[in-house]
């Protein structure tokens, strides 16, 4: 199941510290919106990531948000933090990733994409074959399509933890 693996884990995109990412050579950050910097339908960014946005950019890391959700949903939040977007993504397809990339003129191997979901942003990272952080969820969704997915991830999460810990 290597097309779901992250490359790293955090508990929160925040977690992730500007240290690493140079120790990583990445300099372009693609970031999921929904549980990975709000919280769902939120247009609230979670706490402490308006200044790990503002740390990254300082640094020189690129951002740039590839959400699967719709416009009016992304666009808005997109827009209050200044940051580029793609919204209706449709990941695990890696075509917006790749064209995101394209974008920002960046090299695959500087790129780092950051989720929280095995099926739709992991995938779509090792598709794309870029490196890739996965979070935990900021809140646990109520729809039963993802609670399905969430419980379709937990064997896989416990096997990555396995191995990381070994
Ligand atoms: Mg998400």
């Amino acid at each position: 199941m290597a097309i779901f693996r992250p490359t790293l884990q955090r508990n929160r995109v925040t977690d992730l510290s500007v240290k690493t990412v140079q120790q990583l050579k990445i300099s372009t950050l693609l970031l999921d919106v929904d549980n990975t910097l709000s919280t769902h339908h939120s247009q609230i960014p979670l706490n402490g990531v308006e200044k790990w946005l503002a740390d990254m950019t300082e640094a020189g890391v690129s951002l740039f948000i590839v959400s699967n959700a719709k416009k009016e949903r992304v666009a808005p939040f997109a827009e209050q933090l200044g940051l580029p977007y793609f919204w209706l993504c449709k990941k695990p397809l890696p075509f917006r990733l790749k064209k995101a990339i394209r974008q920002l003129g960046a090299e695959k191997r500087s790129v780092m994409l950051c989720g929280d979901q095995l099926f739709t942003d992991m995938a779509a990272g090792n598709l794309c074959g870029i490196r890739t952080l996965l979070v935990t969820p900021a809140q646990l969704e109520t729809g039963w399509t993802f609670r399905l997915r969430r419980c379709l991830e937990r064997p896989l999460l416990k096997r990555y933890k396995k191995e990381q810990s070994q």
